[in-house]
């Protein structure tokens, strides 16, 4: 899967990082190449159609990276989106709640329901050592029954015996019952499938939901359906409601189409794939890794990430340079805050400077606390230049305007005016201190 699509796009990207200026011209051309190979791999219209809009506005307003060509910043700026186009952080399937866990398994006859079943009760059972129930709810197909029955057998987790004449929603009653009888963590009820979606199905499937209110209702749809199996997810998640998306046949040579727009069409994530006939063939869906293996830009991708990396710890050496000179104002201080917002804190922005941590106790004596960040930055951002730069010239008035504008009370205000005052005085005896100040902590 992906295969087409992934040397489409490395092509692509390959020739604009071997240039060493881009035009906007030169992106908007690439972008055109994208969005054809992503429509020729079956992406959905409108999924390709937020991508590369998101794509063209980062990479027109993009911070230059020192040391990284622009193209290179480009193919981060593609690796990044296609990540988040496959659903970003990567679900797995939740199953904290009170046993016995419904677990309803939902899809069209063919997709691999049944199979599916069976390798995620084996992987629970096995690797989670979670003890699970099989139920099927397939009445109108006794083979269906036997069949996760023998499955069942093949990966040593039990099925609930078949009782004839029983409809769907006894059945799964009868499971949940018997569950709890025999201290079962996890009950997998294996929906009936039909070839089409019918309002029957659908039907029975809602009453299925309503009787046992399952903790995850996953939908299993075939990869190698393309947009049919995007189609059919929507069917069923506007009917039923589910909770995670299982696609078969990943091993399948596709064109990748429906794993890449699943997430962006249902807003439901990609919990697992099939990748294989045999019982083990399970994984769990990184997009990191899909997206990786889609771009084959990995290098690129990790040198573009420490760059950026450099260059926050540049910002933050810019500033000590500041705070050494005795110069340290409010908009050091916005920026400080910002910088530590993003890497977590006080000790994260310190921990980025060499030597940093012989001042680290001076600093926590400022009586820093990293909650309240966001609203200071709003403090000093209320402000006018003017006064960011010398805020002796703050007056009550103004304070009070300040304050109202950043939502906070004066009170704040002036406490972040005298914790300026207390960082500045530190910073500047530091700086009076020579070599055995700030100068030497950080090895100059
Ligand atoms: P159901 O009708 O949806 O319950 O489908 P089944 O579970 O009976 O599966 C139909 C066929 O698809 C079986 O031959 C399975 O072995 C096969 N199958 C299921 N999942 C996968 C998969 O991830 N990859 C491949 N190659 N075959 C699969």
């Amino acid at each position: 899967m992906f295969e087409s699509l992934s040397e489409k796009l490395s092509g692509i990207l390959d020739s604009l990082t071997r240039r060493g200026a881009l035009s906007e011209d030169d992106v908007n051309a690439a972008l055109r190449e994208v969005r054809r190979a992503l429509l020729e791999a079956d992406v959905a219209l409108e999924v390709v159609r937020s991508f590369t809009d998101r794509v063209r506005s980062r990479a027109v307003g993009a911070e230059v990276i020192r040391s990284v060509t622009p193209g290179q910043m480009v193919v981060k700026i593609v690796h990044d989106e296609l990540v988040a186009m496959l659903g970003a952080e990567g679900e797995t399937l939740d199953l904290e709640a009170v046993p016995p866990v419904p677990v309803l398994m939902v899809g069209l006859q063919g997709s691999g329901k049944t199979t599916t079943t069976a390798k995620i009760a084996r992987r629970l059972s096995e690797r989670n050592r979670r003890k699970v129930l099989l139920a099927s709810l397939d009445t109108r197909r006794p083979a269906a029954m036997e069949q996760l029955a023998v499955l069942g057998e093949q990966v040593g987790v039990a099925t609930l015996p078949i009782v004839p004449g029983q409809g769907a929603v006894q059945i799964a009653k009868r499971a949940m019952e018997a569950a709890r009888l025999g201290g079962y963590d996890v009950v997998m009820l294996d929906t009936a499938g039909r070839v089409t979606i019918d309002e029957e199905l659908m039907e029975e499937v809602a009453q299925v939901k309503t009787a046992t209110n399952p903790h995850e209702v996953l939908l299993v749809a075939d990869a190698l359906t393309g947009q049919d199996a995007v189609n059919t997810a929507r069917a069923f998640d506007s009917k039923v409601g589910v909770t995670g998306i299982v696609l078969t046949r990943m091993d399948g040579d596709g064109r990748g189409g429906a794993a890449l727009s699943m997430r962006g069409v249902t807003g439901k994530p990609i919990k697992l794939v099939g990748t294989g006939e045999k019982i083990d063939a399970l994984e769990e869906f990184h997009p990191q890794r899909v997206a990786n293996r889609i771009l084959g830009m990995g290098d690129i991708v990790s040198l573009v990430e420490k760059a950026a990396e450099t260059i926050d710890a540049e910002k933050a050496q810019r500033i000590a340079d500041k705070m050494r000179k005795g110069k340290f104002d409010l908009e050091d201080m916005a920026e400080q805050l910002a910088q530590m917002e993003k890497v977590g804190g006080m000790k994260g922005v310190l921990g980025m400077l060499p030597g940093m941590g012989k001042i680290r106790s001076q600093i926590e004596q400022a009586n820093i606390d990293d909650s309240i960040f966001r609203r200071q930055r709003a403090v000093i951002l209320s402000m006018t230049p003017h006064e960011r730069r010398n805020p002796d010239v703050l007056k009550a008035s103004r304070k009070k305007r300040v304050a109202a504008g950043a939502g906070v009370k004066v009170e704040d205000v002036n406490r972040l005016l005298k914790q300026h005052r207390q960082m500045a005085d530190v910073m500047k005896s530091m700086g009076k201190g020579g070599r055995g100040g700030l100068g030497a902590a950080l090895g100059n």
